[in-house]
């Protein structure tokens, strides 16, 4: 990957990007994503946000090599502190786990008043991330996910709006499986559930093995809950092939 060329994942998150847009990477490690939208010029100016230093020196280093610092801004900084309200309209957090991102946009709330889209990429446990979208007025507009080099990212994109929209049915599993997800069901869905089905069911059947208590049945009954979901989910799709 460079910033010619994104990796399959970052292609996506930057598909999101409203074409034009000024849009703010947290989480922006070597800047690629901010380069590569100004060197195409699909972006008008962008804020590349790190916490970690390493990091926040590479973003700084690549900016000056490709000549782009008039156009992106390397700021050092815990999540959305790095943004002036009115900034962006857009942010991009991508590569991290679902909760550290629910996290980030719930600590930068305010900032977020004038900010039109969110396109966020967990590498896990995107529940937290529909749930705080829910729970915030951010109504998921696409959702994908994709399989790159063995590993499955999911890619949400959101604006403010009627936030509980694009759920139908059971708001649970919408908020597991993601509702755009769940309609169509790709080849790397399929493959993400059966894993985690499988994997649920390893802990069960232990569990089951191990000395009876509360707090073992409350597990128990979580993932019997859980495995469930997936069972239905992935046998809807058997269903409709049939
Ligand atoms: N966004 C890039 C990508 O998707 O390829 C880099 C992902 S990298 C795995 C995650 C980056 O997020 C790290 O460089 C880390 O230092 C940074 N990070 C983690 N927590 C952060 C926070 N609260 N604020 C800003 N950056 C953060």
């Amino acid at each position: 990957m460079n910033t010619d060329k994104l990796s399959h994942r970052l292609e996506t998150v930057a598909k999101y990007i409203p074409m034009g847009a000024s849009f703010a990477d947290i989480g922006s490690d070597h800047a690629y994503l901010p380069c590569y939208m100004l060197k195409k010029n699909k972006a008008s100016f962008a804020i590349a946000g790190e916490v970690v230093d390493g990091p926040y020196q590479s973003a700084c280093k690549q900016v000056r090599e490709e000549g782009l610092t008039s156009f992106i801004s390397v700021r050092k900084g815990n999540g959305l502190e790095v943004i002036e309200q009115g900034e962006v309209d857009c942010i991009t957090i991508a590569g991290m786990g679902g909760s550290l991102i629910a996290t980030i946009l719930e600590q930068g709330k305010q900032k977020l008043s004038t900010v039109k889209r969110l396109v966020l990429q967990p590498n896990i446990h995107a529940y937290s991330i529909r749930l705080w979208l829910v729970e915030n007025g951010w109504e998921l507009i696409k959702e994908e996910i994709i399989e790159e080099d063995g590993k499955i990212y999911e890619i949400l994109a959101a604006e403010k709006g009627l936030a509980k929209n694009p759920y139908t049915g059971n708001m649970d599993k919408g908020l597991l499986f993601g509702p755009f997800l769940m309609r169509d069901k790709n080849k790397a869905f399929q493959k993400k559930w059966s894993a985690e089905r499988n994997n649920w069911e390893r802990i069960l059947k232990q569990l089951s093995l191990a000395p009876d208590s509360e707090e073992n049945q409350t597990k128990k009954q979580e993932l019997e809950w859980k495995i469930n979901m997936v069972r239905e989910v992935l046998a809807d799709e058997t269903n409709e092939r049939i």
